[in-house]
């Protein structure tokens, strides 16, 4: 079975955030998008709360701004 992010056709990280830096970019498509993209703050607000809560900005790696970002939506409804 394929380990791969299902959205990584469609992840506007790599369209905004990351643009014009392919070395950051290669480095985060190997370790998350094609390995442990569940462990990929994105992926992780994604999942728990539905991506339209997912700013362009958020790095895969920032976990605790994933966790703010889902405490703060589930309060709200
Ligand atoms: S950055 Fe995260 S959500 Fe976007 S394609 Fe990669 S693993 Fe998936």
């Amino acid at each position: 079975m394929e380990k791969k992010c299902e959205y990584c056709d469609c992840c506007p990280f790599f369209q905004s955030t990351l643009v014009d830096m392919p070395a950051t970019e290669a480095l985060t498509k190997k370790k998350y998008c094609h390995d442990d993209f569940k462990s990929c703050a994105r992926y992780i607000v994604t999942i728990e709360v539905g991506a339209e809560h997912v700013a362009d900005s958020l790095f895969p790696n920032n976990n605790e701004q994933a966790e703010r970002v889902i405490t703060r939506v589930r309060a709200s409804q």
